[in-house]
């Protein structure tokens, strides 16, 4: 049987370089491999924007004319809205009971996250929990690869304990995920910290115009123990050259600038101006594909809907065998 692919992006903005390297290139090389089911999370994002659900609501349509920017074909691969698929709460139910408060608890990016947002209420029991529901996410579409960053691995650990679970306890219904993670496993941010995150404003979006990237590649933070462009600098942890070696094809130019930099013969405007062009190049296909689709928002409505209807169907057909196996499906009619 095909093995199938489930992943997903919150609609909390539009999508950048980290989900690009993270995951979006491990779906466009194995979209004709893999049945491919990606969720755009709107529930999972509620759980720390509950307060400005209308942000999630216009990032819905822009994560899936990123989608289609990159290459993900709309013939082969499926875009599921999450909240149109209810099913996705039932199953996350059934496995809060699978799950202790004690290993919710030790989650490291959930703890990482809710140092990052400053919940100035207590951390809302729906944030703290995304870890259960997400392994539904999976689960139910009975996914075998989740191509994810780096942050993501615990939530398959936890997918993979509570599959165990299940299929010990009831039967042997579900399947346990594996996680590929990508060609970099956690892109930092332009300001040097340590993950590019739509939350966080350090962020190149694939949607960015010249000028926007531009602006924000030239104001990059580089190496803060150079002062002068004569200083030796510093390449390993410098976002400017992990940026290049992940986007600028021309490996040459890249150990030549290293090199220079090491030395304290190149000042950071000609890295970042290298860069920049790079960078350029490498959306510059995007952008074209944005533009056809954006004159026909009609076409990535249907296939939005034609997704997730797919989807749904899926996810209907595991609940089935789900209620079955937990001896909660009652036929009185016979
Ligand atoms: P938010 O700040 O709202 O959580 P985000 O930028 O972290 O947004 P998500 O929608 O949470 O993006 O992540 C979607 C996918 O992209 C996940 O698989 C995640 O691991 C991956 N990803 C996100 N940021 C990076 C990054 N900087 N490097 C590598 N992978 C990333
Ligand atoms: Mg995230």
């Amino acid at each position: 049987m095909i093995k199938r692919i489930l992943t997903g992006d919150r609609p909390t903005g539009p999508l950048h370089l980290g989900h690009y390297v993270g995951s979006l290139q491990n779906r466009v090389r194995l979209q004709n491999e893999y049945d491919t089911y990606i969720l755009i999370a709107d529930v999972q994002a509620l759980t720390d924007n509950f307060e400005h659900p209308e942000k999630l609501h216009d990032n819905v349509l822009a994560v899936a004319q990123d989608y289609l920017a990159v290459g993900l074909d709309p013939n082969r691969c499926k875009f599921v809205i999450q909240s149109m698929v209810p099913e996705l709460t039932e199953l996350t139910t059934y496995f809060m009971n699978l799950v202790t408060v004690a290993t919710l608890e030790r989650n490291p990016t959930v703890k990482e996250e809710i140092k990052q947002r400053n919940f100035t209420r207590g951390v809302p029991v729906g944030f703290w929990s995304y870890p259960i529901s997400q392994a539904a996410d999976i689960t139910i579409f009975k996914a075998d690869l989740v191509p994810v960053g780096e942050d993501q691995l615990p939530m398959i650990e936890q997918s993979r304990e509570i599959v165990r679970r299940f299929n010990s306890l009831y039967a042997k219904v579900l399947i346990e995920p594996k996680a590929m993670v990508g060609q970099i496993a956690r892109l930092p941010g332009t300001d040097g910290g340590a993950k590019m995150s739509k939350s966080l404003d350090n962020c190149i979006y694939l949607s960015d115009t010249s000028e926007a990237l531009r602006k924000r590649v030239m104001s990059m933070f580089t190496d803060p123990t150079r002062i002068h462009p004569t200083d030796p600098g510093h390449v390993e942890g410098n976002p400017v050259f992990t940026y290049h070696d992940a986007f600028n094809p021309d490996k040459a130019e890249v150990d030549e600038l290293k090199e220079r930099y090491r030395l304290g013969k190149v000042g950071d405007v000609e890295v970042k101006q290298k860069l920049f062009v790079a960078l350029d190049r490498f959306l510059e296909p995007m952008r074209e594909r944005r533009a056809e689709y954006q004159a026909h928002p009609e076409r990535v409505r249907e296939i939005l809907m034609d997704g997730t209807r797919k989807g749904r169907a899926l996810a209907q057909a595991t609940m089935d065998d789900v209620r079955r196996a937990m001896k909660i499906a009652y036929d009185f009619a016979q």
